[in-house]
């Protein structure tokens, strides 16, 4: 079902929101959904039933703790740094929203590496950013003498890269990350939502004590699985956390999904072996789309939970995997840089079996 905005309220809007259409994820009901770069295997059962033990106990009478006290320890500990230098949202979008709203507004910049995720831009222009994009490179790296040229001549607020980035894959090595935000006045958030999925060594969070504008986001969506829930957070200097912890709405992350996140990041080392079973078959599913090279597809290397294939006629490939085998992935082929691009989650080893028939009888 798409939501329409009339005309007749569409002239009421403000102007940063005028040009807006309501947020579609295009699900579709299907058998195996490869679509949104979620957790395919959920978590672990011994994880789950302790999840369910803490929301059975859980006060829901009460209002939560308005910075998630008992998670926002715990993620400190886990990251080496003080509580203080983390905060936590309901989802990272609400972080990106909140980071957005507290640094950027009518008149500053922000500078973009697209492809990249599409929250960034649409975030930024509701709340009046002007956007500068820099283009990743053919093999989706960041050029960043551009980049660190654009954040100067436009005394940029913000500058954003994702590592991994959704949905090419792509990583950046932490030398990079150094340099960019040692060279940059602004803020630099760097988007790591996948970033267990990815070799170690790209973590940012080594150089936080360097760089007082370095902003890092991670999630529970991915890795640990409670997308459902809407968990993220970001690790940040205590002014930048301060100044978060000002404009946020102050229950927005609820006392069912703060039990449970905290439940989850005590059992870290259980939820490990997933991890490690989701890139062991993104390799495995990599291969196995390597196999279709001689039809056409093309795969790119990635980091994450998720890989990145361009195919001849991708939107009607991406149609015919939904409806005659009931399998959905992510049609990215209309998207500037990403022609014949179509993303896919790693699912289980049997739905990506089925991924792999599906794209074999449709490639011909
Ligand atoms: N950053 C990136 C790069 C993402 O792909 C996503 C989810 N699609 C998010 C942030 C936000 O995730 P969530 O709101 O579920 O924490």
């Amino acid at each position: 079902m798409s939501l329409v905005i009339p005309e007749s309220v569409r002239k009421r809007l403000a102007p940063t929101v005028a040009q807006l259409e309501p947020y579609d994820p295009h699900f579709t009901p299907v058998e195996i959904n490869l679509s949104a770069n979620e957790n395919s295997y959920g978590l672990p059962a011994v994880v789950a039933a302790k999840v369910a033990d803490a929301l059975v106990f859980a006060p829901t009478n009460r209002y939560p703790s308005a910075l998630a006290d008992d998670l926002r320890s715990a993620l400190a500990v886990r990251h080496g740094v003080v509580p203080e230098r983390v905060i936590v949202g309901n989802g990272g979008d609400e972080l990106i929203f909140n980071l957005f709203l507290a640094f950027g507004g009518a008149g500053r910049v922000l500078v973009n590496c697209p492809p990249t995720f599409t929250v960034y831009r649409t975030y930024a222009e509701l709340l009046g950013l002007t956007v500068v994009d820099v283009d990743r490179d053919e093999s989706f790296a960041v050029r960043t003498e551009e980049l660190l040229e654009a954040a100067h001549s436009h005394s940029a607020a913000l500058t954003v890269i994702t590592s991994p980035n959704n949905p090419t894959g792509t990583v950046m090595g932490i030398d990079e990350i150094d340099t960019i935000c040692g060279a940059t006045d602004g803020l630099v958030l760097i988007d790591q939502a996948y970033i267990e999925f990815a070799n170690p060594g790209y973590e940012a969070t080594a150089l936080l004590d360097a760089h007082p504008n370095l902003v890092i986001l991670r999630t529970f969506s991915k890795a640990y699985a409670l997308a459902g829930l809407r968990v993220g957070y970001v690790l940040a200097s205590e002014g930048v956390i301060a100044a978060l912890a000002a404009v946020r709405q102050p229950y927005s992350v609820n006392v069912l999904a703060q039990a449970a996140a905290s439940t989850v990041i005590a059992c870290a080392d259980a939820c490990a072996s997933t991890i490690a079973r989701i890139v062991a078959e993104r390799e495995a599913l990599r291969m196995r789309l390597n196999d279709l090279a001689h039809r056409g597809l093309t795969v790119f290397p990635s980091e994450a939970n998720f890989l990145l294939v361009r195919v001849p006629e991708a939107h009607r490939v991406w149609e015919r995997l939904r409806d005659e085998h009931s399998v959905l992935v992510r049609d990215f082929s209309s998207a500037p840089g990403l022609e014949g691009c179509l993303r896919v989650t790693v699912g289980t080893s049997r739905e990506n079996e089925r991924l792999i028939a599906g794209l074999e009888a449709v490639l011909g």
